[in-house]
């Protein structure tokens, strides 16, 4: 039988099945997915084939190969990475105008890494109920920017149920992945769109534990309607691409478009002569913030904040 994995804690696997029910499973022998080198062999979203048994000796006899998958790399071992997540239909950063703010730096690295993850990816802009007026005008106008480009945009607010509706809708069958900074409100998404999941969420008093999460492995969540959410807990977690130089335009979908008119193929559009880049940045073709974020990562400057 096909199923899922929505829970791995090293060597015993939650699956769930395509009937819905939930089996505990152990893994057949040595079971790798081919030309892959990593510390662990399934990760959450991995479909697989299980061989029914009894009580938590059901196993798993067939890895379906990834269509994406983000990785980690082991501390130690530099060059084993693990996979945290496989299998992922969209990645949504969830983000905050206020309380606490989101950089456009951090988002941008987040659309970036996900252009290489080649996994689908938009916004999530939180805490809706707390916008003012001026909030809004500028959220609207990111709303704009980044639909332009390509990315879907949302904007929600656990607090405002009627604002979760088109939440619920882009996230029906769906495996989404959800990340953010500590303190934007993803476990409060998350509680509200699985009633009884009760995740703990963090006061205002406790947010400067940023970045401490002592959880190894990626967890995934079943949505009432169908559809899984997984949650990590930062872009740290998300993984980090060493983004070749000549490759970060690759995952600027508008600054990649406009860079086939450059003079040198190989321009990284910094000073280059003829730059069709610099020109469309001038010109208001290309946001500001968006090529000095390019920058940003070509230059390997920290923008994680
Ligand atoms: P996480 O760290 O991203 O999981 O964020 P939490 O869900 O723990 O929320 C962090 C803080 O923001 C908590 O104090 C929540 O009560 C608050 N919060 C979460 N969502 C909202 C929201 O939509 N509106 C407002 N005003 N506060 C929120
Ligand atoms: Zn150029």
């Amino acid at each position: 039988m096909k199923g899922t994995v929505i829970k791995s804690t090293g060597s015993q696997y939650q699956v769930m099945l395509a009937d819905g029910r939930q089996v505990s499973c152990r893994i057949r022998g040595n079971l790798r997915l081919k030309d892959f080198e990593a510390t662990n062999p399934l990760a959450v979203g991995d479909y697989v084939v299980v061989e029914l048994r009894d009580e938590d000796t059901s196993l798993v006899t067939e890895i379906i190969p990834r269509k994406n998958y983000i990785i980690r790399k082991s501390i130690k071992l530099s060059r084993q990475v693990q996979v945290l997540a496989a299998n992922i239909d969209q990645a949504l950063v969830v983000a905050t105008p206020v309380f606490p703010k989101t950089s456009l730096g951090f988002i941008d690295r987040f659309l970036a890494t996900a252009e290489a993850y080649t996994i689908p990816a938009g916004i999530l802009f939180n805490k809706c109920d707390l916008y003012t007026e001026e909030i809004w005008a500028w959220v609207n106008e990111l709303k704009a920017l980044y639909t332009s480009i390509g990315y879907k945009v949302l904007i929600a607010s656990s607090l405002q149920p009627e604002s979760m509706d088109l939440l619920h809708e882009e996230l029906k069958n769906k495996t989404t992945l959800f990340s953010g900074h500590s303190g934007v409100g993803k476990s409060s998404l998350i509680n509200n769109l699985i009633p009884g999941l009760d995740l703990k969420t963090s006061t205002l008093s406790t947010q400067h534990e940023k970045g401490i999460h002592t959880t190894t492995f990626a967890e995934m969540h079943v949505l009432p309607g169908g559809g899984f959410i997984i949650d990590t807990p930062g872009i740290r977690e998300f993984g980090i691409i060493d983004f070749n130089r000549n490759e970060v335009s690759h995952y600027f979908p508008e600054i990649f478009k406009v860079s086939k008119d450059c003079r040198f193929n190989n321009c990284l559009h910094l000073n280059e002569n003829d730059c069709a880049v610099k020109v469309a940045v001038e010109e208001g073709r290309i946001a500001g913030s968006r090529y000095e974020n390019y920058l940003s990562i070509l230059e390997n400057r920290d923008i994680f904040r």
